[in-house]
């Protein structure tokens, strides 16, 4: 496979596509970023890397550090997390408050802000340091120990977090969060305020791709069959109420974050990421969808 010619194409197609997304604003310090950043790498089990564009530099991961939380919670908990968090998709966008009311305060999935929430409400009662634990996983899977948050990104964040706050408090009602609103807040906020760049983020991603193992040194991060299932959930419920459409365009697991990122694996084959920061009216990388789904489409294969 022509993956740099592929990869050529997608990155001209791109270009000339007019933008119509915004740049996340709810989140001040995420408004600053410039919306013509656009970068691209994919990672191949066989083949290596192939990339383009500003493929290296750093950007704020936000809920792509979904998948990682989970990862880390499933490697230190069999079923009974599932009963503090389903695996249904939400049909609602990341941050609603609607169905955890009647659904007494269990949320849909791991990747709405509700069920991440609770898994970092979960690894503050596993972990002795938290935040540093969770910054030691991912420098674990990247084999990258310069990886940090952006301490602006958190203050930011921090500073207009009422509604987390909201969904902290209405899960804690309903006794689905165990620890101090805050701390656990904190938690959560630090993970999506983390900094890596698209070649950074394909290399964490390949432990989806290359069932549970680092590809460089196999090191098994966690078991195939959790692999499975983190990528059921992320083909699922990966892309809030977009889920479907990024199934039905693109036919790949992955997840998407606010600050403009979105990852996606084809199970032993390729970890792949995208950066650009106008997002649809869903919260999804515009520009990043259209080049995954160039991506599958050139290729001619995804996993359907
Ligand atoms: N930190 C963001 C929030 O909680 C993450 C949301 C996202 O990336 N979809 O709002």
């Amino acid at each position: 496979m022509q993956y740099q010619k592929i990869l050529d194409t997608i990155k001209s197609e791109t270009l000339a596509r007019p933008i119509t997304g915004k740049v996340a604003t709810y989140i001040p310090e995420l408004a600053k970023i410039d919306p013509d950043k656009f970068g691209m790498h994919l990672y191949c089990i066989n083949s290596g890397h192939y990339g383009f564009g500003n493929e290296s530099e750093r950007f704020s991961i936000q809920s792509i550090s979904k998948v990682f939380s989970l990862t880390l919670a499933m490697s230190l908990l069999d079923d009974e997390l599932f009963e503090r968090v389903d695996v249904e998709p939400s049909g609602d966008p990341f941050n609603s408050l609607i169905q955890l009311e009647y659904e007494n305060g269990i949320p849909r999935n791991p990747f709405i802000n509700a069920g991440a929430l609770v898994i970092a409400d979960i690894l503050v009662s596993i972990l002795e340091n938290p935040q540093q634990e969770f910054l030691d996983f991912i420098h674990k899977i990247t084999g990258n120990t310069t990886i940090n948050i952006n301490q602006k990104v958190f203050d930011s964040e921090k500073k207009y977090s009422h509604r987390n706050a909201a969904l902290l408090n209405l899960m804690k009602s309903f006794g689905n969060i165990k620890n101090d609103i805050e701390t656990v807040l904190d938690l959560y906020i630090y993970q999506c305020s983390i900094e890596m760049s698209c070649k950074e983020l394909a290399t964490a991603f390949m432990i989806y791709a290359n069932a549970g193992n680092t590809l460089s040194d196999d090191i098994e991060v966690i078991t195939s069959r959790k692999t499975k299932r983190i990528n059921a959930i992320m083909q699922t419920c990966g892309f809030y109420d977009e889920a479907g459409e990024f199934s039905f365009r693109v036919g790949l697991p992955g997840k998407s974050g606010v600050g403009g990122g979105i990852a996606a694996i084809h199970p032993g084959q390729y970890a792949v990421t995208v950066w650009s920061p106008p997002l649809n009216p869903k919260g999804n990388s515009e520009l990043g969808m259209y080049a995954l789904e160039r991506l599958t489409t050139l290729t001619g294969f995804s996993i359907f």
